[in-house]
């Protein structure tokens, strides 16, 4: 049977990188969706396993062959997500997970593929101006960005399944778990074939 897809958003600050990276490490049959970016790699990022790094006129090469399921300009770089890459997790009976931003969201609900959308909150707006303060040495106007993109992100927050709110990992990574759990025991996942031979003949 086919994986299922979940799409996992979150203004910056809230702590989603932490989040999918235990999901994966906690619980089996779930893999991350590695996308495409023209960013240039950071410390420690590996090309194939974070992202595979290209250039923007590979980029554009993908998006006007159609191969991206959704992509957006992020930051001032341009992220996507390989349809072959997706389909060839999900086709092998993994569910996959895609971290990615408001606007890939939109992009996925618009395209009819059957997705659960999480979208990962900090418990206030001053945690989250903490977090972002805590983390960065950037200078005042740029903190003042981040907020206000961050806003704009969470304005988006309707279009979503779920709601966690990342006040304690232990309890959002627990949310988290629970979801993809939930999805795995739906009545149109599980294996009738098994049922009808097991009890029903
Ligand atoms: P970063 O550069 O910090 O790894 O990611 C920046 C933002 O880009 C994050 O919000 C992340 O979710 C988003 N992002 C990463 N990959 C994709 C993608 O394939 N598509 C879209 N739409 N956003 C992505």
């Amino acid at each position: 049977m086919r994986g299922s897809i979940f799409i996992v958003s979150a203004p910056s600050g809230a702590g989603k990188t932490t989040l999918c990276r235990l999901l994966t490490e906690r619980l089996s049959g779930i893999r991350h969706s590695i996308s495409y970016t023209t960013r240039p790699p950071r410390k420690n990022e590996v090309h194939g396993r974070d992202y595979f790094f290209i250039s923007e006129e590979e980029f554009m090469g993908m998006v006007r062959r159609g191969e991206f399921i959704e992509w957006a300009e992020v930051h001032g770089n341009l992220y996507g997500t390989s349809k072959a890459h997706l389909f060839e997790i999900v086709n092998s009976g993994m569910d996959v997970i895609l971290d990615i931003d408001t606007q890939g969201a939109r992009q996925i609900k618009g395209s009819g593929l059957e997705a659960v959308f999480v979208f990962i909150l900090p418990p206030s707006m001053k945690v989250l101006e903490e977090r972002l303060r805590k983390r960065e040495t950037d200078p005042e106007e740029v903190i003042q960005r981040r907020l206000k993109q961050a806003k704009k992100e969470i304005s988006d927050y309707t279009m979503y399944d779920y709601v966690i709110f990342n006040d304690e990992l232990e309890k959002a990574i627990s949310e988290l778990i629970s979801i993809v759990v939930a999805e795995r025991l739906r009545i149109k996942r599980v294996d009738h074939e098994y049922i009808r031979r097991e009890f029903l003949k």
